[in-house]
């Protein structure tokens, strides 16, 4: 291995060669040897060579292989030839002693050095050192004097002794080098794996980063780099009952499916969890659109486990560069916008980034800020809306339905800030304030009458939900058994491992189930099997049409009879006619709800429809 000399300085090879004049002067001067004269002459000569010839090729330095390198080897090589012979010629023609002491230190001295300087290069060492020293040794041995002949042997020691330093200074460096080499090797093998996602084996979000910029800045006039974001739509569900290992698997094979259909030179990555993002060049939105498709249908092709198969979808956003954004960084966030739309609008379909899609988002955040107020500012109140018994036509419990003032704006509908205070997170100490405010309202009405309160999927997922709301139920002494909870089929549908648990925790103390909204989503029979539902509301849109033969009506009396099947209560939610309400009574609703009876009231006006509904005093009208 060769390693390098530190022979690259030009001030070394200067301040030697001085001090070799400085010691060889005195022999010429002391000698008057036309011989020795003529190799002091040289060795000025080669060294002002070396010198210049250093300056003018100075930027070829170091490069290995280079004329220049081997011109220096050459002039290093024959200046310790000339500085031996100095000191051979100094013993051979006995010069006066001062200056013969003079020619022989610079020859030791100059050999003692190479062996130092180029020990990473040891046959160039090798020869500077023998060049140096053989002509003095041989003259030394011709001498017939002990104290010259001395020289002899003293000179073949101190070349075995620098031969061994050079030695092991070369193997220092060599294994140091060595390591540095290996280092360098393991940082750079360190760096390609930092890039890569252990589970896909596709770029991770570093290595899509890393990507992205390259890309975006090699992109030609023209042409449009696409990123398409993909989210897998439920992969928490398949994690969740399935196991990791499966969801591992099932990100593998997305990957694979992904690589495989997006075009080529297109860059896949895994950008955590179960996002993806494709970047890829085209010219035209129509080209995207027609990748962005084909992913799509690729993602949703079932999946084969075991013997089972898998239905897995996905939604996409995608933006374009430069379209979209002047920097990777903008359309990154569009794309992300434009996912979120996707997701929003019902997942399993793409949508390209729109500035339209900014503007809502800025409304949301608005809102979402102003809701906070809302709370702190108590302009949220809650109101009860009655729900009858179809059959004896009275109250039998009360919906908590949230309602919101604004100062400015007027009544702002919970279809409106609901969806934005769970995405926002606010729904938590919402939802919490609700279920306390209802219950203290409802501990004032009669024992029969049950509270009705709706559950946000997020109230559920919260650490210690459920503790929470028999905390709200015991400080406002309401017994759990006149609770129930109204859950979408939403709220099982992205279930974690909270939900079981959650409803098992609060059905064991004795609060109610309903299963809300019953017919809009995928209506699954599974989970009225699984959960401790004791009873469905149908949704109104099944409930409005007031043809009584038609298709909705006849869905309504088969809810009604599975649910009498399974012992369970069915609820006609949205009743506004006399018409509707006959229908769903004929089909075998057993209770109802809907403007016909009542809206939504202040807790002080559903204590008067209780009042009047029994006959009895209320409190205003005991204290009047
Ligand atoms: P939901 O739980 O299905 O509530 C019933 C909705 O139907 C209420 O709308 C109610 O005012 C409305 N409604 C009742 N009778 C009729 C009728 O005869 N005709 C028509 N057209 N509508 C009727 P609201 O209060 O606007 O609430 C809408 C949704 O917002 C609720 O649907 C519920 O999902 C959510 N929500 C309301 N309050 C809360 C709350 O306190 N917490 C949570 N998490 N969600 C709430
Ligand atoms: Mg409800
Ligand atoms: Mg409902």
């Amino acid at each position: 291995m060769q390693v390098g000399s530190v022979n690259s300085q030009v001030v070394t090879i200067a301040l030697s060669s001085i001090c070799g004049l400085l010691l060889g002067l005195p022999a010429v001067f002391d000698a008057h040897r036309p011989l020795l004269t003529a190799v002091v002459v040289a060795m000025a000569a080669v060294a002002i060579t070396r010198v210049s010839l250093y300056k003018t090729l100075e930027r070829f330095v170091g490069s290995e292989n280079h004329p220049f390198e081997r011109l220096q080897a050459v002039g290093a090589i024959t200046y310790a030839l000339l500085s031996g012979m100095l000191a051979a010629l100094a013993i051979a023609y006995q010069i006066p002693a001062a200056a013969r002491t003079s020619a022989v230190v610079y020859a030791v001295g100059f050999s003692a050095s190479a062996a130092a300087r180029h020990a990473g290069r040891p046959l160039v060492a090798v020869s500077q050192m023998v060049l140096a020293l053989l002509p003095l040794i041989i003259a030394a041995a011709l001498q017939s004097d002990i104290d010259d002949l001395m020289l002899a042997p003293a000179g073949v020691l101190m070349l075995c002794g620098m031969y061994a330093i050079t030695h092991d200074i070369y193997n220092v460096l060599r294994d140091s080098l060595t390591v540095a080499d290996t280092s360098a090797r393991l940082a750079e093998k360190m760096q390609k794996l930092a890039r890569i996602d252990a589970v896909t084996g596709l770029l991770n979000r570093t290595g899509l980063n890393h990507e992205l910029v390259e890309r975006s800045m090699t992109l030609q006039p023209g042409r449009e780099l696409a990123l398409i974001w993909i989210d897998l739509d439920h992969f928490k569900e398949v994690n969740d009952t399935l196991g990791h290992q499966w969801g591992d698997r099932l990100l593998c094979e997305v990957g694979i499916r992904l690589r495989k259909s997006a075009p080529p030179g297109a860059c896949v990555a895994r950008f955590g969890g179960d996002e993806f993002i494709i970047a890829c060049e085209a010219n035209t939105r129509a080209e995207v659109t027609d990748i962005a498709q084909r992913l799509l249908a690729e993602i949703t092709r079932p999946m084969r486990r075991d013997n089972q198969l898998l239905e897995v979808s996905g939604s996409m956003g995608i933006a374009v560069l430069p379209e979209d954004g002047e920097d990777i960084d903008t359309v990154m966030q569009a794309a992300d916008l434009a996912l979120y739309h996707a997701k929003l609008n019902g997942r399993k379909q793409l949508s390209f980034f729109t500035p339209a899609m900014t503007r809502a988002l800025k409304h949301r955040k608005d809102m979402e800020a102003e809701l906070r107020r809302a709370l702190r500012r108590d302009e949220l109140t809650v109101h009860y809306q009655p729900i009858f018994d179809l059959a004896s036509g009275r109250i039998r419990a009360f919906e908590a339905l949230v309602r919101w003032y604004h100062p400015q704006r007027g009544e702002i509908t919970p279809d409106e800030f609901i969806p934005v205070a769970e995405e926002t997170g606010a729904i938590i100490t919402l939802g919490n304030w609700i279920t306390a405010q209802a219950a203290r309202v409802a501990a004032t009405w009669p024992e029969d009458i049950i509270l009705a309160v709706n559950l946000s999927p997020l109230q559920i997922r919260a650490p210690g939900a459920a503790l929470g709301i028999l905390a709200a139920l015991r400080e406002a002494r309401l017994p759990a058994h006149r609770l129930e909870l109204e859950i979408t089929e939403r709220v099982l549908m992205e279930h974690g491992p909270n939900t079981e648990t959650f409803m098992a925790e609060l059905h064991e103390a004795g609060v109610h189930f309903a299963l809300d909204d019953f017919g809009t989503g995928f209506s699954s029979l599974g989970y009225l099997a699984n959960y401790p539902f004791g009873k469905i509301k149908v949704d109104r849109s099944f409930v409005s049409g007031a043809d009584p033969k038609g298709k909705r009506a006849a869905i309504v009396r088969a809810i009604s009879s599975m649910g009498r099947a399974l012992g369970l209560e069915v609820v006609a939610e949205g009743l506004e006619t006399e018409q509707q309400i006959a229908a769903v009574r004929e089909a075998g609703c057993t209770l109802g709800q809907g403007w016909y009876f009542s809206r939504a009231v202040s807790a002080e006006e559903a204590t008067r429809l209780i009042a009047a509904e029994r006959g009895m005093l209320t409190p205003a009208q005991l204290t009047a």
